[in-house]
């Protein structure tokens, strides 16, 4: 599913095991990074028809960036859907946990370590220490793009 603010989709394991206070009435459907950033900034809950206060120290403040800091671990680069500009040429959008993101192209023979390549150059993440998901799943350097 999409994050309400950022529009990126994401795994459930991005989003918040529960809401960020007992008082939020509405569903959770901000991710994770999206409410550490908005405690961080405004020290409340990201939802728009939330906005309670919560403090950047709260003990759900904590778990959540804890959850955030053993995510990165795991991975650096998560990868969203392909974009499709037209033409034989397409690029893919690369979206880093770190949040940073970048497009690079790609082409119907390239194999996933030659995207990971790319992602090394422009984002200057080693390859080894990539893990690029497609709707959840993990690419393995193995699989040719074309089937993807
Ligand atoms: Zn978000
Ligand atoms: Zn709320």
């Amino acid at each position: 599913m999409a994050c309400i603010i950022c529009q990126i989709e994401k795994l459930r394991n991005e989003y918040p095991p529960h809401n960020v206070l007992e008082d939020c009435d509405h569903p959770s459907l901000t991710c994770l990074r999206c409410i550490v950033k908005n405690i961080d900034e405004k020290e409340s809950c990201p939802h728009p028809s939330c906005g309670l206060s919560v403090g950047k120290h709260s003990k759900t403040t904590l778990l959540f960036k804890a959850i955030l800091a053993k995510q990165f671990k795991e991975y650096e680069s998560a990868y969203t859907p392909l974009v499709d500009i037209g033409g034989n040429n397409q690029y893919i959008n690369i979206t880093g946990l770190t949040g940073d993101s970048t497009t690079v192209l790609f082409y119907p023979s390239m194999t996933i370590d030659q995207l990971k390549g790319q992602i090394q150059q422009k984002l200057n993440h080693e390859k080894g220490r990539q893990k690029l998901l497609y709707e959840g799943k993990e690419m393995t350097a193995s699989i040719n793009l074309t089937y993807v």
